[in-house]
């Protein structure tokens, strides 16, 4: 996901708005890999950015926003979910950097200094965002640890007392999306 920053390196102060609605293809590699979004990430991106000539390179600043879908982690009812997420990453101008500056792989001016590549950033967002563990409601009930019955559903009669099979009560406990 590459934008042309020719109209502001070298002039500090100049700035452009850069609005966009990408689908997960349009950002880097077809292939690459979300992580753990991979699954979750639901329809497009959308980028609400402004791009600023500073000094020390080009800043950007605005909302990312997104969509996923993850499984209720007690029902494993798909629950979806809309994110906008704040970022402000500065892309330094190699030829200010001071020596001893670390590089940050993926926050760089590419392409002999004309453009600026937003996939990392777009990806950092989801990544940071995406939510560990989602709750259809705070008192979902979950599944009946003896026979998997959804009890938000259906009360299948067995009380925590009964003999859980271990492989519903190995579900009960599953943390998503870990797995
Ligand atoms: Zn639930
Ligand atoms: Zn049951």
């Amino acid at each position: 996901m590459r934008v042309p920053v020719t109209d502001l390196i070298g002039h500090p102060g100049a700035a452009k708005p850069f609005t966009v609605t990408l689908e997960r293809e349009d950002v880097g590699d077809p292939g690459a890999s979300w992580g753990p979004a991979d699954d979750a990430l639901q329809g497009p991106i959308e980028l609400d950015l402004d791009l600023e000539s500073v000094v020390e390179g080009i800043l950007v600043r605005g909302d990312v926003s997104f969509a996923v879908e993850l499984p209720c982690a007690r029902c494993l009812e798909p629950q979806t979910s809309e994110h906008t997420v704040a970022v402000a990453e500065l892309f330094p101008d190699p030829r200010k950097r001071e020596d001893e500056d670390e590089d940050d792989p993926g926050y760089e001016i590419v392409d002999d200094l004309t453009a600026i590549d937003l996939s990392t950033l777009i990806r950092d967002a989801v990544l940071m965002d995406l939510p560990v563990r989602v709750l259809c409601r705070e008192d979902c009930l979950g599944l009946c640890p003896v026979c998997g019955t959804d009890r938000n559903a259906e009360d299948c009669g067995h009380r925590p007392t009964d003999e859980p099979d271990p492989r519903w009560a190995a579900l009960a406990d599953l943390d998503l999306p870990d797995s």
